[in-house]
């Protein structure tokens, strides 16, 4: 091990090689993979030869930090020139101050919403005034007048086509691709999955994490017959919010009473708290399941377990989030419990 002092005085005297070796590397790399920097490192610094093995690998992952600086310097400056010339080419129907925080691979179909909404009657005063990835998915932000008529079933309709779209390409390249799954899920294709590092043991099994029960066949069925079934889709209807395929019901979830009471309540609610039952579905699940605790611990019980969930959480869970799912664990359990003393 080396001390910061040594460190510091390493960084120092090294700096143009670390510098002269990251540029090196960032000059024909669009995005920073573990698995290539390894190889194109290999053993760089070796040759200072008055270095300890500590030192060299010290100064390696100096130059790594500083690769991966750079990379993501340029990326940001390509991505904030290509979303300020969508919004100018879109200007009539992409608000100016517009913000996308996404990859570069889903501006087609940024441009694509726009050209929908172009045609969209003048009353219905329809801007595009963002997109973000979530899980993996295109999420379009589309300000609009519901109340007017036949306007919020066609926004939503595209907001849902762009999001099942966006799961079947890639978002860096644009190329075809599907969600995957490592320490967080992106849609990627063959050629970009390394930018993801290790991928978890279920990667592959979800299509869709909006409603985790489709295989990729059915998201191709949706995208090749496209609009006509899309169109199906029950934008207003609380009990399936989202389409559900009719003959092979595979969602996991839905295979035990409070799996599916879960997922109903799921699809049932909104915002935030949509977001978090979807993300969350499965810890509730676990949790009613072996809530075997005396009453007077269920307090204790709820805390922790939310508690534990914050590793998985896909963005850090704030205290409202936490309530919420405390809430909605406590109340859950306290049913099974008397839905159990009932039963006896
Ligand atoms: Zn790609």
């Amino acid at each position: 091990m080396i001390d910061d002092v040594r460190k510091a005085w390493l960084r120092g005297a090294y700096l143009d090689r670390i510098t002269e070796v990251a540029q090196h590397y960032a000059a024909d790399h669009s995005h920073f993979v573990d698995s290539e920097w390894e190889a194109f490192i290999g053993d760089e610094f070796e040759y200072l030869t008055e270095l300890s093995a500590d030192d060299h690998s010290y100064l390696r992952d100096q130059a790594g930090l500083e690769a991966f600086r750079r990379i993501v310097s340029a990326l940001s400056a390509t991505r904030e020139e290509a979303f300020g010339k969508l919004i100018v080419d879109n200007a009539d129907v992409i608000q100016s101050d517009a913000r996308f925080a996404l990859d570069l691979g889903w501006i087609s179909l940024l441009q694509h919403a726009a050209d929908r909404v172009r045609t969209y009657p003048e009353a219905w005063g329809a801007r595009i005034v963002g997109a973000k990835e979530k899980f993996g998915c295109c999420v379009l932000h589309v300000a609009c007048d519901y109340s007017a008529r036949g306007c919020r079933s066609e926004v939503e309709r595209l907001r849902e086509e762009v999001r099942l779209r966006s799961l079947a390409t890639c978002e860096v390249c644009g190329a075809s691709g599907r969600l995957r799954l490592s320490g967080y899920a992106k849609t990627v294709c063959d050629q970009h999955a390394p930018v993801m590092g290790e991928f978890r043991e279920d990667d592959g099994l979800w299509a869709d994490p909006w409603t985790w029960n489709e295989d990729g066949d059915y998201i191709r069925d949706l995208l090749e017959k496209g609009r006509a079934l899309i169109s199906e889709y029950p934008a207003e209807s609380a009990d399936s919010v989202r389409p559900r395929p009719k003959e092979h019901v595979t969602d996991p979830l839905r295979a035990t009473a409070i799996g599916k009471r879960i997922d109903d309540d799921t699809w049932s609610r909104e915002g935030r708290e949509q977001e978090l039952l979807v993300e969350f579905g499965w810890h509730l699940q676990d949790a009613v399941n072996g809530a075997a605790v005396k009453v007077e611990y269920l307090d204790g019980y709820v805390h922790d377990e939310v508690a534990g969930w914050r590793e998985f959480a896909v963005q850090p869970l704030t205290p409202a989030d936490e309530e919420f799912l405390q809430g909605y664990l406590r109340a859950f359990i306290e049913e099974e419990y008397e839905r159990i003393k009932n039963n006896r």
